[in-house]
């Protein structure tokens, strides 16, 4: 058994620099999450050890996108140390009202874009995604989406636009193919897994591209930090996957250390 398995299963805090590639933030009446305040949030960070986090709205469905990114805005401005920000848009919008509100929130420090079309009941291969990543493309602004697609949408996506790192918000084993064909897919965990599909995602996808994301604070941190540190892939992989990967894509989008 490795330290990481034998820690967690006594019950410790991961020996590890954790880093996540999904968190949400901005609790609502009609979507509540873990904690009143960003000041709390960060604090269970600190305790858990999560260096950074790449966060996003927690609300998806309507009119209040705007509002939602002027927190994680504010939030971002606050913790710079802790916090990356994406900003989500509604897909449903015309491409216009899109475009501004993206450049808004780049031109604020904004570095990349959450996309969730099946929760705003807009097609997973509408033309809005396109648009969307024509516009990432330009600006070279990574893509955290929910669901992109069939494996064929995707690929052609990443044919059509080389320019911008894609990001699979949920582990969805059929893109397994496009992570391993291309250098500018990502692939995050926050998710489901059943028994034995930690190994099978190990064993049959690239390595460095799998990243940890929590899915806070619709899930808790260690919901999803569970299965991958009990896993049987070796404490290597396990801190590649919980943090090392991450801080390569950091790199290659310029963030870095700050
Ligand atoms: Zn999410």
């Amino acid at each position: 058994m490795d330290k990481l398995k034998e820690e967690c299963l006594k019950g410790e805090m991961p020996k590890v620099s954790l880093y996540d590639i999904h968190a949400h933030l901005g609790s609502t009446r009609d979507y509540p999450g873990f904690y009143a305040t960003t000041e709390e949030i960060v604090g269970e960070m600190d305790r858990i050890g999560i260096k950074k986090a790449i966060v996003f709205p927690l609300e998806v469905y309507g009119t209040e996108f705007s509002h939602s990114n002027d927190g994680i805005i504010a939030d971002c401005n606050k913790f710079p140390e802790h916090l990356i920000g994406f900003c989500m848009v509604n897909l449903n919008y015309p491409q216009n009202v899109i475009e501004e509100e993206i450049e808004r929130c780049r031109k604020s420090g904004i570095v990349g874009i959450k996309l969730i079309a099946q929760y705003q009941g807009y097609p997973d291969e509408g033309k809005n995604v396109e648009f969307v990543c024509e516009y990432a493309n330009y600006h070279k602004m990574p893509i955290l989406n929910h669901c992109w697609g069939s494996p064929e949408f995707l690929e052609r996506l990443v044919r059509r636009y080389p320019s911008f790192h894609y990001i699979c918000g949920h582990p969805l084993l059929e893109y397994t193919e496009v992570v391993n064909k291309y250098e500018n897919v990502w692939f995050c965990t926050g998710g489901i897994f059943r028994l034995g599909e930690v190994e099978k995602m190990v064993g049959t996808m690239r390595n460095d591209r799998i990243c940890w994301g929590s899915d806070f604070s619709d899930l808790h941190f260690g919901w999803t930090l569970g299965p991958i540190l009990l896993a049987e892939i070796g404490e290597e992989t396990k801190r590649r996957i919980l943090g090392e990967n991450m801080v390569q894509l950091l790199k290659k989008l310029g963030i870095g250390e700050r």
